[in-house]
């Protein structure tokens, strides 16, 4: 089979030929149809993901067909339709037996613990626990989305923010994971802006339901970017450039100056609400969730999806706020595949449409190319490789 390999953190990317995995004892092997690519692919690649052993496969974001099971695997067989969590659980612990394999300290992680999806093949560990039979309306292509940035927005607005119908939703960041939280939130019946400083990005959120977008453009002290990346943040003049005028647009398209405070600005959309009842860091620096924090309302609800790679491994954030708004912070870590019949009912009704967020459909070559340069990309939505 031909996957993409590396050998060192940011050295050289090539595709080469390796066997086809055999399963383990209750492992299966899928022959991948078709796998996303997300910026987590791109934090292994650089070296961000300190317990990947190389050299190394990355991808996570998988749908496909069994092409061989283990000894043990029992609800499977060859040739069924399957995609699976980016995290899998062991099925035995407390957490798995609670529902909560997102969160099991044993957990395997395709692309992660062991080679990934950006191969002809990849082996899922813990089959029967973790694998999720694929509906013949749901394409690879769609369900290869899912896996990590659409079912980790799913879980973190419905089952760790419990975002109400009527409530106002901040996403700071559009890429994959913020489109997909923007898509959700407006789902569930909430009122939603969507910050970014990517013109091509903030009107992907507004065809896909935004009420309201957001350029923070440099704006003082909030500069973000779903393509910024952690070796970048720290370089950013936000602080000493000359402010831009922050310029929030309506689902209309009629776009309007609003000063050059960013907090300031989403208080001043949501009218007397004066902030923002579930704000959402779905890109990960100390700038957006900083910016999300603050944009809250009195006892709101900060949701932190964007992983927070830093050379300290910690993140300062605002906590004297968080103690006089009393706020609650939420960490969501993907969704558990006991959860997905829920978000897949969603999809077959129609309440949710992936397929919306899929920008480009690429092959092996191409995807390699697009991973190197996933920090500096200008393209809004989620790209597929088609292995
Ligand atoms: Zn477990
Ligand atoms: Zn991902």
């Amino acid at each position: 089979m031909r996957a993409i390999y590396f050998e060192e953190f940011n050295g050289p990317l090539t595709i080469v030929e390796f066997p086809i995995p055999t399963p383990d004892k209750g492992a299966v092997t899928i022959k991948v149809e078709a796998t996303g690519l997300c910026r987590s692919d791109w934090h292994a690649w650089v070296g961000h993901d300190t317990d990947i052993v190389l050299p190394h496969v990355p991808g996570h974001e998988l749908a496909g067909v069994i092409s061989a099971i283990g000894e043990g695997v029992r609800s499977f067989a060859v040739g069924d339709r399957v995609t699976v969590p980016f995290v899998n659980g062991c099925g035995r612990c407390e957490f798995c037996k609670s529902g909560n394999a997102q969160v099991c300290p044993t957990q395997t992680q395709p692309g992660f613990t062991h080679w990934g999806s950006f191969a002809e093949y990849v082996e899922i560990k813990s089959a029967d626990f973790n694998l999720i039979a694929l509906p013949d309306a749901i394409s690879f292509e769609t369900a290869a989305g899912l896996g990590c940035r659409f079912a980790t927005s799913f879980r973190g607005l419905t089952s760790r923010a419990k975002v109400q119908p009527g409530e106002w939703v901040a996403v700071f960041g559009c890429g994959g994971v913020g489109l997909s939280a923007v898509m959700i939130a407006k789902a569930l019946g909430a009122k939603v802006i969507a910050v970014d400083i990517n013109d091509a990005a903030l009107e992907k959120a507004r065809e896909i339901g935004a009420d309201f977008t957001v350029n923070s453009g440099n704006s003082k002290g909030n500069h973000l970017s779903s393509n910024s990346t952690q070796s970048n943040i720290s370089s950013i003049p936000a602080m000493t450039e000359s402010a831009k005028k922050i310029v929030v647009t309506n689902s209309e398209g009629k776009a309007s100056e609003m000063g050059t405070d960013l907090v300031a600005a989403i208080a001043m959309v949501t009218g007397t609400r004066n902030g923002v009842d579930v704000a959402v860091d779905a890109l990960g620096s100390e700038m957006t969730a900083t910016a999300s924090i603050k944009s809250l309302r009195r006892l709101g609800r900060h949701l932190q999806l964007g992983l927070l790679p830093s050379p300290s491994g910690q993140t300062p954030l605002p906590m004297g706020r968080a103690i006089a708004y009393e706020l609650d912070l939420l960490g969501s870590h993907g969704m558990a595949a006991v959860d997905y019949p829920e978000m897949l009912a969603m999809i077959a009704s129609g309440k949710l449409k992936p397929d919306l967020l899929v920008e480009h459909v690429i092959d092996l070559e191409a995807g390699l190319i697009a991973l190197q340069g996933l920090a500096t990309s200008k393209s809004a939505g989620v790209t597929i490789i088609k292995p």
